[in-house]
């Protein structure tokens, strides 16, 4: 497939800071934006798309996803599922990510190695998808959150362990649980896997160079992950105002997730335990992500898609929240494209992810008018591009409508 492309007369906003700039040719080399100039490079063959004065932007990045999940009432029952119909769900989640706009996604944990397995395809290019970042399995305290499903493991050594398995499965990112969850049985208040634990396992994947996020809902976990030296803290629904001067402190990204409750109802076959505690934690959860905006905190955006009625693509009513809660609408895309990209490269990947500029890697996004104008017009993007391959959105709805029958909820 081409990985050459030639984009036509539109609007790029480049850089770090998004900024404006019209341009005659967008012009990518292998996956790799070349050169973005006035002028009008003359045809060679190269295929171009012509774009009539609209809007393009790196492609988003959803940087906390479960991909062979199907946003099921009860999701986790997926994980039970034949591996045919979970690497399906892979498959069928990749559209809905691209259809959104969405050209990278971390998947923070399977129950196996099914989505290491869907990474190694859509990154060598050879199945249409996002750049997936995975990692493996989830690493988890016994009684821990996700323990029915994640790879349990108590104590430093056996963390390290832990880590190196998913290191040697291919991970690209390493997921630890600090707290208990939501969606799980226990209390999301209560810290899990300890600082010497945490530490261990942190250890292990810096020194393979990937970064490790932590699942921490509450202040003694999220201090924890912090004082381990994690990367990023994932949720924080019930963070204190120390833990954004942690973040801060010692340059840790927030992934927040806050929409991942928006459509969790009674009625709807959700466990009765996870409908109880979301709606008990919903509101300080929003509550709290706009004192982690107004503090300063360094703020990556994710779903948690895959979870309960939370299917991938949902990324835009995500950082629509970050803009009702206090950010502006180019700090929102900044969110899910410069800040995110930090996240998502991968050892031994030269060309930079999340951001338009000559160098780097041409995931990218067409939006008829300003996204920073007005969020809403990335509703339906008109073009997308995934490694310097324009995607055929026709064909990617049509094949949406064939796949979905496959993904059936399971019988409770
Ligand atoms: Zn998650």
């Amino acid at each position: 497939m081409s990985s050459d492309l030639i984009l036509r007369n539109g609007i790029a906003l480049m850089g770090e800071e998004l900024r404006e700039k019209p341009f005659g040719s967008l012009v990518v080399r292998q996956g790799v934006i070349t050169e973005v100039t006035a002028e009008q490079v003359p045809a060679d063959g190269t295929p171009e798309v012509e774009l009539r004065g609209a809007f393009v932007l790196p492609g988003l990045i959803d940087c906390h996803v479960h991909f062979d999940l199907a946003a099921h009432a009860a999701p986790f029952l997926h994980w039970d599922r034949a591996p045919f119909v979970r690497s399906i769900t892979c498959f069928h989640n990749g559209l809905l990510a691209l259809r959104a706009g969405i050209t990278s996604v971390r998947d923070l944990g399977s129950v196996d190695r099914m989505t290491l397995d869907y990474a190694g395809q859509v990154n060598s290019g050879e199945l249409l998808g996002p750049r997936v970042v995975a990692a493996g399995r989830p690493i988890t305290m016994t009684g821990g959150h996700c323990a029915d499903y994640g790879r349990i493991a108590n104590g430093a050594d056996d963390v390290r362990l832990a880590v190196r398995e998913q290191l040697a499965a291919g991970a690209g990112v390493v997921k630890l649980m600090a707290t208990g969850g939501i969606s799980s049985p226990g209390n999301p208040g209560l810290p899990q896997l300890g600082i010497s634990e945490l530490a261990a396992g942190i250890e292990e994947a810096h020194k393979a160079g990937v970064l490790v996020a932590a699942h921490a809902h509450a202040p003694q976990g999220i201090t924890n992950a912090i004082a381990a030296g994690v990367d990023t803290i994932e949720h924080a629904a019930f963070a204190e105002d120390d833990n954004y001067k942690q973040m801060i402190d010692a340059g840790v990204t927030l992934v927040p997730t806050v929409t991942a409750l928006n459509p969790i109802a009674p009625g709807l076959g959700i466990p009765a335990a996870t409908v109880e505690k979301s709606l008990k934690a919903r509101e300080t959860y929003r509550a709290n992500t706009a004192k982690a905006i107004a503090a300063g905190v360094r703020i990556a955006a994710g779903t948690d898609a895959g979870t309960a009625f939370n299917p991938i693509g949902g990324l835009l009513d995500e950082l629509m929240m970050y803009v009702d809660r206090g950010m502006t609408a180019t700090e929102a895309l900044r969110a899910a494209t410069v800040t995110a990209g930090t996240l998502v490269r991968r050892a031994g990947e030269d060309a930079p992810v999340g951001v338009l500029a000559v160098g780097a890697r041409a995931d990218l996004l067409v939006a008829e008018r300003d996204p920073r104008k007005g969020l809403e017009v990335l509703r339906r993007p008109v073009g997308v591009v995934v490694g310097g391959r324009s995607v055929d959105l026709g064909w990617v709805e049509r094949t949406l409508a064939e796949v979905t029958p496959v993904l059936v909820e399971p019988p409770a």
